[in-house]
């Protein structure tokens, strides 16, 4: 499969080059050239596969030039072997509503679903270069803890996450922070998620710096992750018996979910709506229900890892409204970036809604919604996830309902106190980072001082 950029569609590129980069040298996000479209009667053949088989299946064709089918399927098991599910991912059913629990990874989110695969995709590129990567990401709590996981340990590769100083829960820090291994740095920058993002941006863009030290991302804007997400819609929509129409609820901040549900529509998957749940950072729940994207200030709320307003991923489908034009999508990116803001044609507006609904909940909303599914079905909802329930409660649609549960409750205490009253515990295994040393240092907002930071730890 030959990629491209949405800023820039004459130039191909190859999936090595789509995974190592992340982002494309012209600003843009890559996409796949093509994709290829299931009949249903290859989605049948692929309907009673195990979990780790239906990924072989789906993420081979994306990436076909990078590693053999045999590889492929041997770092899947691999990656998935350290979940607490057999199957990676549990449906659960609360009444006439499904959730899909992807939470039963080593750090307790939906984002080691994608990134264990990644780490081992990382291991396999660098078994065959010799170089060493530094990969640095930003993370607003759950996919710094994800990245280091997947990393930790791994030879001729170093990862340095940028989370928050202070807006992070100190279950989503410790997970992080009490990692000992010495490729594996922890940086509290004294800012939000958006400035932890804009930083590990300049880096990338200042070419000379991350030239020197090969850097790479696993930002939620990378494709590799993308097409490991798209497995569990599939992998759901054959669990289901009987469907009636299917309609996904996401819990979104950076549109990288959800959009992996889209691409999954786009592959065949006989999708109804995707549901874009936010809370309070409604910056895409404005955009899809008005027209208007317009970029305010980020609150911090009780859903931390949804406290976005620059949704990264969201180029991509604009790529797609724009039908398919590289050049309208790179004017249409910098008036966001210079103006704040964009405002969509009708047409364009309705093209959106063919896939997508949207809400948003505002924190007491998350809170009673977290009490309500307690009180009622004895299961502990984490805040992200009542949102997606609670978006999807508020628009009221007919057919099979699933909400993507996208963290474990345990990683937010706090709202689960303020809510029922209970502190819920960690898994058992994961029980020992409450008493364990931390490791992390805080460093200014300011892209020379955190440059300096890095480059002194190389040393
Ligand atoms: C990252 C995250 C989200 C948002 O996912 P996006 O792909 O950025 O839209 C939602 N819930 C939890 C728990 C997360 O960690």
């Amino acid at each position: 499969m030959k990629y491209i950029s949405t800023r820039n569609n004459s130039k191909e590129h190859s999936f090595e080059e789509v995974f190592i980069k992340g982002l494309a040298d012209d600003g843009g996000l890559f996409i796949p050239k093509e994709i290829k479209k299931y009949t249903q009667e290859e989605l049948n053949s692929l309907s009673e596969l195990s979990y780790q088989d239906l990924a072989k299946k789906i993420i081979y064709p994306f990436i076909g030039d990078f590693m053999s089918e045999s590889e492929l399927s041997l770092i899947i098991d691999k990656s998935y072997s350290t979940f607490r599910k057999k199957n990676v991912v549990d449906l659960i059913k609360l009444g006439d509503t499904k959730v899909l629990e992807l939470f039963h990874g080593p750090t307790l989110a939906f984002k080691d679903v994608a990134m264990q695969l990644l780490g081992n995709f990382y291991e396999f590129y660098l078994s065959k270069n010799s170089k060493n990567i530094n990969i640095i990401v930003a993370t607003s709590g759950d996919t710094g803890a994800a990245a280091i996981d997947a990393i930790k340990g791994k030879k001729n590769v170093n990862i340095f996450v940028l989370h928050p100083h202070n807006k992070v829960s100190p279950v989503q820090r410790k997970i992080m922070s009490t990692v000992k291994e010495n490729n594996v740095f922890n940086i509290a920058i004294e800012g939000n998620f958006d400035d932890c993002q804009n930083l590990v941006k300049a880096m990338f863009a200042d070419k000379d710096f991350s030239n020197s030290i090969n850097m790479s991302g696993v930002n939620s804007i990378n494709w590799a992750r993308i097409i490991a997400q798209a497995v569990y819609y599939f992998y759901t929509y054959f669990l289901i018996k009987d469907k009636k129409s299917i309609n996904f609820s996401v819990p979104t901040g950076n549109f990288g979910d959800v959009y992996a549900g889209y691409l999954s529509k786009k592959m065949g998957l006989p999708i109804n709506k995707l549901i874009v749940a936010t809370n309070k950072n409604d910056i895409l729940h404005r955009a899809i229900s008005t027209g208007k994207y317009e970029v305010e200030t980020v609150f911090e709320t009780n859903s931390p890892s949804m406290d976005i307003q620059v949704a990264s991923n969201f180029e991509r489908l604009i790529y797609d409204l724009n039908d398919f034009d590289d050049i309208e999508t790179k004017d249409v990116m910098i008036k966001i970036k210079d103006e704040g803001k964009y405002i969509f044609a009708k047409n364009r507006l309705e093209k959106i809604r063919k896939d997508f609904l949207s809400e948003s909940m505002n924190e007491e909303e998350v809170i009673e919604t977290i009490r309500n599914i307690y009180n009622k079905y004895k299961v502990i909802l984490d805040p992200h996830t009542a949102i997606g329930l609670g978006a999807l409660n508020k628009i009221n649609i007919e057919g099979d309902n699933i909400v993507l549960a996208t963290a474990h409750p345990c990683k937010f205490p706090d709202a689960i106190d303020k809510s029922i009253s209970i502190k819920p515990s960690l898994p058992s295994e994961l029980q020992y980072i409450m008493d364990k040393k931390e490791y992390y240092d805080i460093v200014p907002n300011n892209v020379s001082k955190t440059k300096q930071y890095i480059k002194d730890k190389l040393k």
